[in-house]
């Protein structure tokens, strides 16, 4: 008699991950690239040649400085951080979002964010059997606090997410309403930076003002979309509790000397990040000339907007070159939604030329 069983994954696997999708990273080779909110341009020549002999020199045959203490300096140089705060490092950001939720994970703990919202906040939830309740935002895309502050009353969340600008929407919240958020959360809650170079506002200086706000950054919108490199800022006493998830090597020695070196020429990623933010002005300008596009404005490097078929025009930009992303059917308040990351002048002119030619062709 056989003692064999059949191990398959349906048999093995937690139910809820079984009937997740994975997150979706469609080809995208030899198009025009405006779906993934990167920087589109290239680093200076001197620039690169700083880099390559910064990685020349590198000693990839040991492990990283576990505590990457070379490269939190260079990020401690350019955040200006309130007294007290202290730094971790993630493998993006992404990674501190899952590291968050590990944390504080206890059965039955709530992960509260907005909808629509960035999506790994609900997926990472399900990832560490986190409860997950999302708010909806209002029909403008604003924050809805009564809505938020009654919800947090009742489901006394253990964990916050506001990406301030959000994503896919590309606005800010009101400061004031999220402050009131603070005070009322009983949890963590994490603003998450993610588009900070194109935005007015922050809450990097109110750090310290509560003793339940971190602010989250990512480089990846700045330049650095390849090295995968995020941090979280917030008072000392959560942070050591927090690095103790953190694994040890979690940003590899490469990453770290880029970007070291790039850190240090933080003004030419920022003047990159300002000809983006005139460049998304010009866009938002050429998409409301055309007739059947409702374009909302963005604090980000993105734009939202609306369409009469989403999925065709969708389809129609990419037989034509062009890659952005498809929202309908994502979410009920995104029907009928696309989002364009800002490229360049040249990027944006051929966007915008196959988005004409598509809806004349649809009309
Ligand atoms: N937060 C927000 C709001 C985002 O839009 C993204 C990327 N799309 C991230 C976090 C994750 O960025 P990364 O992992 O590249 O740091």
């Amino acid at each position: 008699m056989s003692l064999h069983k059949t191990v398959t994954p349906e048999n093995l696997i937690r139910q809820e991950l079984l009937a997740l999708h994975a997150y979706h990273v469609p080809t995208s080779d030899g198009m025009v690239k405006l779906d993934a909110m990167e920087n589109p341009y290239p680093l200076p020549a001197a620039l690169r040649e700083q880099i390559a002999q910064a990685v020349a020199g590198a000693e990839i045959n040991r492990y990283p400085d576990a505590a990457a203490r070379q490269l939190k300096a260079d990020i401690r140089k350019v955040v200006a951080l309130p007294s007290g705060m202290e730094v971790l490092l993630g493998n993006g950001s992404d990674e501190i979002i899952q590291l968050l939720a590990l944390a504080v994970a206890k059965p039955d703990a709530v992960l509260l964010s907005v909808e629509p919202s960035f999506v790994m906040y609900k997926m990472i939830a399900t990832f560490v059997g986190m409860r997950y309740v999302g708010v909806p935002l209002t029909r403008d895309f604003s924050l809805d606090l009564p809505a938020m502050l009654d919800t947090i009353t009742r489901e006394r969340p253990a964990l916050v997410f506001l990406a301030y600008p959000n994503n896919p929407t590309g606005n800010l919240f009101d400061a004031a309403a999220i402050k009131q958020i603070i005070a009322a959360t009983p949890g963590l809650v994490v603003v998450d930076e993610a588009y900070y170079a194109f935005a007015k506002d922050s809450f990097i200086p109110q750090l310290g003002q509560y003793d339940n706000l971190l602010v989250m950054r990512t480089f990846s919108k700045l330049g650095m979309a390849g090295l995968r490199l995020g941090f979280l800022a917030g008072p000392t006493a959560w942070l050591e509790q927090l690095e103790k998830l953190r694994l040890p090597y979690n940003v590899g020695v490469l990453p770290q000397v880029v970007a070291a070196s790039l850190l240090t020429h933080h003004d030419v990623l920022l003047a990159q990040a300002e000809k983006i933010k005139l460049e998304r002005s010009r866009l938002l300008a050429a998409l409301g000339g055309i007739a059947g596009v409702c374009a909302y404005s963005s604090e980000a490097n993105f734009i939202l907007f609306r369409v009469a078929q989403a999925t065709q025009v969708f389809e129609g930009l990419k037989q034509r070159g062009v890659l952005i992303k498809n929202l309908n059917g994502g979410h009920p308040a995104l029907t009928d939604c696309l989002r364009v990351t800002v490229g360049t002048p040249e990027e944006n002119g051929r966007f915008i030329a196959a988005l004409q030619d598509t809806i004349n062709q649809l009309a």
